[in-house]
Parts: C-alpha cells; structure tokens; sequence
C-alpha cells in the first residue's frame, strides 16, 4: 500500500514570518494518515524544523550534483539533510526551462540525493506544445528514463507528473489525461530497471491542484498525492488539499 503523499512548493516565496503556516499544519494534523511535505526556499529549512514538529517534512528545492566545492550559489545534498531536510524536488520544470537541466543532470542530482539520505522527488511533463503535437507520453517517458539513476528504489524516490502548461495557469488536465499519464508512467517503471520497485513508487500529480479540485484529482487511479505550488502557501489552502487525500 503506498502511503499518500501531499508535498508543497514554495518555490522562490517565503520570508522567516511563514514559518507559522508550517507550525499551523503542524497543529492542524498532528496525526496525519497521509505524509506532509513543504519544500521552502533554502534561507527556511533550518528554521522550519522545530515549526514541523517531525510531522510535516521538510524538503530543499533543488540540489547541486557535487557534495562540496566551488560552486557559487549552489546548495548540496548533503547541506540539505544537515539543515532538517528528508526530501528535496529535482527536474522541476522551471529548473529544467531556466537553468537549461537536462535529464543527464537531474539523474545525477538524485543520485547525490540519495547518497545524503534524502528522498528524491523526480519531476517530468510536457509542454502545451508537445501536448497538442501528441507527444505527451514520448516527453514524459523520455524525461522518466533519463532523470533515474540506478540506485532509484520505492523508497528514495518520488515521481512528480507535473505539466508545464498547468502549473500557475488554473488549467488542469482532464481526469482521463492525468489518468493515462499515471497509468503510463506506472508500466514504463514495471518494464524497465525498476520492476521492482514499480508497485510502490508513488506517483504526484502537480499543477494548478487547489482545494476544489484534489478530491477528484486524487480520487484518479494512481495518483499518490499532489505536488502543490501557490495552494501550498497558506496552511488553510493546503490543509484542504491533506483533508482531500
Ligand atoms: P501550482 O500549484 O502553483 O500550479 O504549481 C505547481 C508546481 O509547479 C509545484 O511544483
């Protein structure tokens, strides 16, 4: 049975006064039958973890393929996990579009999340270009491929369907749409080098979910949980999200 997972995004938002929306959640789910995760901006992490009470977790944003060394302005896994971290996203797309990332990259920064401790949340999607070129599931199989290195399990990795053209749009795919890219994403795992773990990787949907729209996102077959940006912000929006899981 896979354990549902409802993860937020802050992206580039959050100031130390927010930690009280981490300390909210906290108090609102003491008892979660699901797993909370918030991803802040890295100035955060450190000062998040006494808010989150071991109940929410907390994951970095992104992290640098190196442990250490002269990278400017990078963080590394390794600083991640010494700040609080369990999780951390890697091959967002706005990564992938701003920072140029490849799915070489992104392989190898999962396997130096992995090497830290810290969980791997993998993310790939499609354009609105590719998707109405009826490329869909060649972009996400493709990304998929390309973003897990070997030491991929169940439980280091999270695989986060996210497409570009509905992250911060308020459009969303259809229920059918998001279906058949899970249940896509589902087999490419049991056909290749990760069989194994296929059956117990869980799988997000992410982009543009809000509270009047995660019941039946959720309710779609194998979806896992929700990787949420703007309705992650505020403990009473994404408390609605974790009450729908
Ligand atoms: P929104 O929920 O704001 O559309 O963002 C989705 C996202 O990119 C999460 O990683």
């Amino acid at each position: 049975m896979r354990r549902k997972l409802a993860a937020g995004n802050w992206k580039m938002n959050g100031l130390r006064a927010d930690v009280a929306q981490v300390e909210a959640l906290a108090q609102a789910f003491p008892d979660p039958g699901c797993d909370i995760l918030i991803c802040p901006p890295a100035t955060l992490l450190a000062g998040f973890v006494p808010a989150g009470q071991g109940v929410v977790s907390l994951g970095g944003q992104d992290c640098h393929s190196a442990t250490h060394g002269a990278h400017t302005g990078d963080v590394s896994a390794p600083m991640l996990a010494d700040a609080g971290a369990d999780y951390v996203i890697l091959g967002h797309s706005e990564r992938r579009a701003d920072h140029g990332e490849s799915s070489e990259l992104v392989a190898q920064k999962v396997r130096a999340a992995h090497a830290a401790g810290l969980i791997a949340v993998v993310c790939v999607g499609e354009t609105l270009a590719e998707r109405d070129a009826g490329t869909t599931l060649d972009v996400v199989g493709a990304q998929l491929d390309g973003s897990l290195p070997d030491c991929v399990t169940a439980a280091n990795t999270v695989i986060a369907y996210e497409p570009v053209w509905a992250i911060g749009t308020g459009r969303i795919p259809t229920l059918d749409q998001i279906a058949e890219v899970h249940d896509f994403l589902r087999a490419r795992l049991a056909d290749g080098a990760f069989a194994a773990h296929a059956d117990g990787m869980r799988l997000l949907y992410g982009g543009s979910v809000k509270p009047d729209n995660a019941a039946e996102i959720f309710a779609t077959a194998n979806v896992d949980g929700a990787l949420v940006g703007g309705a992650s912000l505020k403990a009473a929006d994404f408390g609605k999200i974790i009450l729908a899981l």
